[in-house]
């Protein structure tokens, strides 16, 4: 059985939440299962050892429990993309379009800059919008996305092509 295949087992499938249609790829029960939790910290850190990442930037909230184990694991900071009104220091806003209206994320003015190479980490990858709004607020401080990276792409949904980075996943739906 494959990484990947060991995984999709502790991803549990909850139709209809949080609305009608969408059908939920809940990763609790992998996050509470210390083997399962620790093989997949380590694939979605591997394909980045060597790439120079300097920063993690994790996306609020399930991207930051992958972000700070993959920080870590590639001795790079981890920093914090937040919905708005999170953050304490002077921020930047980056909208996005949803279905329904647009969202906005947060990152601190001083988070990252020219120099840095940065790895945008969530759970899911699912039409690329909440990825490329991260995108658009790291680069506009001047810092280089090397490449994004999730647990899961939701591959029907085409996010991929949102991004136009090297993007790596564990577990593909
Ligand atoms: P998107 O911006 O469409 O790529 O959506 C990505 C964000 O929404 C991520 O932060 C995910 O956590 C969440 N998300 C989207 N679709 C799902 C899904 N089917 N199951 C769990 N989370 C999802």
């Amino acid at each position: 059985m494959t990484t990947a295949d060991q995984l999709r087992l502790r991803i549990r499938e909850i139709p209809d939440y949080p609305k009608p249609g969408i059908l939920f790829k809940d990763i609790t029960p992998l996050l509470g299962d210390p083997a399962a939790w620790r093989v997949a910290c380590e694939a979605m850190s591997t394909p980045w050892q060597g790439a120079g990442i300097t920063h993690v930037v994790a996306v609020e909230s399930r991207g930051f429990l992958f972000g700070g184990a993959i920080a870590d694991r590639l001795g790079a900071g981890l920093v914090p993309v937040r919905k708005p009104g999170k953050l304490p220091y002077d921020r930047s806003r980056e909208e996005y379009a949803l279905e329904y209206g647009t969202d906005a994320l947060e990152m601190h003015v001083d988070a990252v800059g020219p120099g840095a190479r940065v790895l945008i980490v969530d759970d899911v990858l699912a039409t690329g919008g909440t990825a490329a709004a991260t995108l658009r607020l790291v680069e506009r401080h001047g810092a280089e996305v090397v490449g994004c990276g999730f647990l899961i792409e939701l591959s029907f949904l085409g996010g991929r092509a949102a991004l136009g980075r090297r993007v790596e996943r564990v577990i593909e739906y």
